[in-house]
């Protein structure tokens, strides 16, 4: 965890703030409405930060329209040209992302420095594997045994010293790539070397299924390391399942205890009742919950209650009868056909003004 911190809009993050999570819209960000709409079903869903493209000057004049329709801080992504940057800044972002090596001469991005510190507008130095300098002449105390790594981590720590030397302390970092092996070896690098705030996030990871396991085993891996100060999940998919995964990855670390886990056995010849159906229902049912809750859905009560003992409720199945189950101990038993409703009544009861 870094030792500095840095403000988002009202949000602090670094210095053993709690661990923030991040999406990103995939509308056009010029359709107002429709970037709008989309920001507000990922905060309805638990992001707290939210980043846009900027590929244009209509983008980032769109930025304050869309800024005063949304409850959380605006991040805007800038690549090649600075005065995208500027004008994001002047259209009320509340964070930047850059990529020094895209934005062209030294002097643009003294620019873009200029207005963000008198803006009080943090800038994310974001570092792609995909896109490296040519030339990098920073000398690392420590290296890692990966060899890009140690070029990002290099090319990072340059940046840093330009801004540093242009007065700017401002700064977020990321080191990103769609090699797990890399993306670790770089963070790990850089969490070493500075202590800026490191947003963390393994990019391009692909889709909804390959996406998540890849993600989960690259920010498992950070976070377990206890780094990483904003998190994003990448994937091919609609960013609210990027949020819904960023905090299950928190949650199984058991660095952001956040919403509701659902224990489900993975059924057997003794499967009572439908868990696979049931658990997809209750998992829908409770997206967007932010109280920790542990649910589980067993299929018999030979093993179910037992093994499920630490859920807030439970359910499970038997011949004639279902029961619902506290902490470990059975509260009811009810004739199955009834069983299910029961227990969404109880679960309502626990989620009773959690709902967003
Ligand atoms: Fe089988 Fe019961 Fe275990 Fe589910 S809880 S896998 S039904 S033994």
């Amino acid at each position: 965890m870094s030792k500095m911190t840095v403000k988002i809009g009202g949000i602090v993050i670094g210095g053993g703030n709690l661990i923030r999570v991040q999406s990103m819209t995939n509308t056009d960000t010029r359709d107002v409405k429709k970037t709008v709409a989309q920001i507000k079903k990922l905060e309805k869903a638990g992001c707290e930060l939210v980043r846009v493209s900027v590929p244009d000057m209509e983008s980032a004049v769109a930025l304050k329209k869309i800024k005063s329709r949304i409850n959380i801080p605006l991040i805007a992504d800038i690549h090649f040209d600075h005065r995208l940057a500027i004008e994001a800044i002047k259209n009320g972002a509340d964070k930047i992302r850059i990529n020094p090596g895209n934005i062209g001469s030294e002097e643009k991005v003294k620019e873009i420095i200029k207005y963000a510190k008198n803006a009080k507008v943090p800038i994310r130095i974001g570092v792609n594997s995909g896109s490296l300098k040519k030339q990098v002449n920073y000398n690392l105390k420590i290296k890692s045994k990966n060899k890009t790594a140690n070029y990002m981590v290099a090319s990072l720590m340059e940046y840093i010293e330009f801004f540093e030397k242009n007065d700017f302390y401002d700064l977020v970092l990321s080191l990103k790539s769609s090699e797990v092996e890399e993306c670790v070896e770089a963070y790990r690098l850089a969490d070493k070397l500075t202590d800026y705030p490191l947003h963390i996030g393994i990019t391009e990871a692909g889709t909804e299924k390959s996406g998540v396991i890849k993600s989960s085993v690259g920010l498992g891996i950070l976070l377990y390391d206890g780094i990483g100060d904003t998190i994003r999940v990448s994937l091919s998919a609609d960013p609210v399942e990027e949020i819904y995964t960023a905090y299950r990855i928190l949650d199984v670390t058991g660095r952001r205890k956040y919403g509701v886990e659902i224990i489900s056995c993975p059924t057997c010849a003794r499967t009572e009742i439908d868990v696979i159906k049931l658990a997809s229902k209750i998992e829908k049912l409770t997206l967007g919950i932010s109280k920790p809750l542990k649910i589980a859905i067993m299929g018999c009560v030979v093993n179910g209650p037992g093994e499920a003992k630490n859920a807030d409720l439970g359910i499970s199945g038997s011949k004639n009868f279902g029961v619902i189950f506290k902490n470990g101990q059975i509260i009811k038993k009810i004739p199955k056909q009834k069983v299910i409703k029961e227990f969404e009544k109880e679960l309502n009861k626990l989620l009773k003004g959690d709902r967003k």
